[in-house]
């Protein structure tokens, strides 16, 4: 299993995106050097915070699918979610590239912009394509540029940040393995969004997903002890609620 990562630096806005992106389907994640304000407002007692998650349906993702995705992402982390009305795509990230898509990056700045001060993180789905420029390690655009300028992907997700999009376009419909793939590639940019990379661990839901949508299927919905680790020393450090959820099962 190859990999690419594809960092750049806006020095204006001192954000840095860090995309994995595969060949041809992705889950992706991205990174945002940016600080957040604290996801919840300060206490002034040691009561713990509440580690809360939106959920942002886009253009009427289908509320079933919106649960599950929900129960999943309070199963494996312990997330209280908050499920946002539907609303429309931003037409704002529209582009027309090779076929209508939004820019996910886009997304993101816009999830990030909308979101409660008490919601630690906020994860947008869409039944539409999204895409991402694919970069190499240097940060310049994949060559051929014209084919990695705008690349369709699963998902994207700051690491760590506020906020994830994972779109179905690219799932195949139907499957019985359809569901169980959004779930693993929404606790995925989720787990960027905490700060976890990409992990080696055969079966880790952190795997890379690059190249194919066989990589999702190869992991489970579930994190190894490192990974499980990590997200509760982060959350403890960050003043929440342990996680009640969660599940090393690897
Ligand atoms: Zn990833
Ligand atoms: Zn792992």
């Amino acid at each position: 299993m190859s990999h690419t990562f594809c960092t750049y630096q806006n020095s204006i806005k001192r954000i840095v995106l860090h995309a994995c992106i595969g060949l041809l389907l992705i889950a992706c994640a991205g990174t945002e050097a940016e600080q957040e304000p604290g996801p919840n407002p300060p206490t002034t007692s040691a009561a713990k915070k509440v580690f809360r998650v939106a959920v942002q349906p886009y253009g009427g993702f289908p509320p079933a699918e919106v649960q599950q995705v929900s129960e999943a992402l309070t199963s494996m982390l312990g997330a209280q979610v908050l499920i946002l009305p539907n609303r429309p795509l931003p037409e704002s990230a529209f582009i027309h590239v090779k076929s209508p898509r939004y820019r996910a990056d886009s997304l993101l700045a816009h999830l990030k912009r909308s979101k409660a001060p008490h919601v630690y993180c906020v994860l947008g789905l869409s039944q539409k394509d999204i895409s991402a420029t694919k970069r190499g390690k240097d940060g310049q655009v994949k060559q051929p540029e014209f084919k990695y300028r705008d690349w369709g992907v699963f998902g994207l997700g700051y690491m760590p940040g506020a906020a994830c999009v994972v779109s179905t376009f690219r799932l195949p419909k139907g499957k019985p393995s359809y569901l169980m793939r959004l779930k693993k590639i929404s606790v995925h940019e989720l787990g960027h969004n905490l700060g976890l990379p990409h992990c080696p661990m055969e079966g880790c839901v952190m795997m890379d997903a690059a190249e194919t949508i066989q990589t999702i299927d190869r992991v489970k919905l579930a994190f190894c002890e490192k990974c499980w680790n990590a997200v509760q020393t982060k959350l403890k450090k960050e003043g929440f609620e342990t996680a009640l959820g969660g599940s090393t099962g690897i």
